[in-house]
């Protein structure tokens, strides 16, 4: 029996996650949390039966709390609450699918409680990884990715030597307006936005994925799993998302992972790692598959790879810095309050406002989170 505790239960990730957890009876969740939707949470516990449930605001805990007032099921809330579910003493595997860097604290209380992570909340690592690869080191704790690609470039890694790596072929579909100009962009509505091509995700990633900050994201996330530097990771644009990711070896070799675009494959692999299990679903077929194409990033149209680039050559505070800007900023393009430009004009104006941290704590990068939005809020 596995025991999990699943940080982000009400989304995406989390209710893929808990289909798995369905399908296979020796998972076992012992820990939920999500932000506030709490009739998602109480289907949840009367079906899985957690020990502990994570409501991040109070007022909705406490509605669960007062629901559950005779029952053996303990409810928290906030920081503290969100701590306590990625640290419950019976978990085994902390499957992390918050979204945003919120996720940094529970991850690094998880890591030092020795959990093994199932790692979908790419912006904590983003901001963190200087902290967290070498903590989990430290621990002795795995870091299994989550994250379509990145699990695509870990099983092509299987029984490889990592020194003979030459290259990391990060793939990306290129969102719903690959080949559109910047004055094209300029009148994107928010539901252009979000009817990405090939994935169905929540909405802040589906934004990322529509301004390509996401592979942006990616490639920082990549650096800080796999150890290499930026310039052995190339962005692939693969229209059809059929190969998840590739890598390239000394001798020219390339691996790859192929499959359906499902999140549930990278999900599984994560939870019962080295193992793999039987997973119904659609298979590629490669009968039906007219074309597979290839094409370069467009770095002219796409700013935000151009700046998360930028951030994470320059390292330090400014992963942080364009993490922030970009959460702010994607918040404001789903309440429909800038334009779809914005979002990249906001991050580009928070880099070029911040007074540079070399090695920032964990303080510091929650004091940068704060001050980027205070700056954004006060200057658009
Ligand atoms: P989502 O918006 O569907 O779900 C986010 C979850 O986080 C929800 O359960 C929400 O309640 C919870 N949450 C938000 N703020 C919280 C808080 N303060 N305290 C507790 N819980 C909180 O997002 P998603 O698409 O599932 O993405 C989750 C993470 O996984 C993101 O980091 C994303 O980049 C990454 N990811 C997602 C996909 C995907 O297919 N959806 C693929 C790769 C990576
Ligand atoms: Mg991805």
């Amino acid at each position: 029996m596995k025991n999990i505790s699943i940080l982000g239960s009400t989304g995406s990730i989390g209710t893929q996650t808990l289909d798995i957890v369905r399908n296979n009876l020796d998972l076992n969740v012992v820990a939920i949390a999500g932000n506030s939707n709490v009739e998602l949470l109480r289907q949840q516990i009367e079906e899985f039966s957690p020990d502990i449930v994570c409501v991040y605001q109070e007022e909705k805990a406490e509605e669960l709390r007062a629901y559950y007032k005779d029952y053996e099921v303990k409810i928290v809330s906030g920081m503290d609450g969100l701590i306590e579910a990625a640290t419950w003493d019976s978990a085994d595997i902390v499957l992390t699918a918050v979204v945003g860097m919120i996720g940094i604290q529970p991850t690094i209380a998880a890591i030092k409680a020795r959990k093994t992570i199932a790692l979908a909340n790419k912006e904590t690592l983003v901001c963190a990884g200087h902290i967290i690869m070498p903590l989990s080191r430290e621990m002795g704790v795995k870091i299994l990715p989550v994250d379509s690609e990145h699990s695509a470039i870990f099983q092509s890694l299987n029984g490889e030597n990592p020194r003979q790596l030459e290259k990391i072929l990060l793939t990306a579909s290129g969102g719903p307006f690959r080949g559109w100009t910047r004055e094209q962009m300029k009148n994107v509505k928010l539901a252009d936005a979000l009817n990405h091509p090939n994935w169905s995700m929540g909405k802040k990633i589906t934004i990322d994925s529509a301004t390509m900050v996401n592979k942006g994201l990616e490639v920082i996330e990549a650096k800080w799993l796999f150890n290499v530097p930026y310039d052995k990771i190339r962005i692939v644009v693969q229209p059809q998302s059929l190969i998840h990711s590739m890598v390239q070896f000394v001798d020219g070799g390339i691996m790859a992972q192929l499959g359906t675009p499902d999140m549930k494959l990278p999900i599984q692999y994560a939870l019962f790692y080295p193992d793999r299990r039987e997973m119904d679903g659609e298979r590629v077929d490669f009968g039906k598959i007219a074309e597979i194409t290839f094409e370069d990033p467009d770095f002219e149209n796409f700013k935000g790879l151009v700046l998360a680039l930028r951030a994470a050559k320059e390292g330090g505070s400014l992963p942080t810095v364009f993490n922030a800007a970009n959460e702010y900023a994607v918040a404001r393009f789903l309440k429909e309050e800038i334009s779809f430009l914005d979002i990249t004009e906001m991050i580009e104006y928070a880099m070029n406002n911040h007074e540079f941290i070399p090695n920032p704590t964990v303080e510091e990068i929650l004091k940068i989170e704060q001050d980027t939005r205070k700056l954004l809020e006060e200057r658009f």
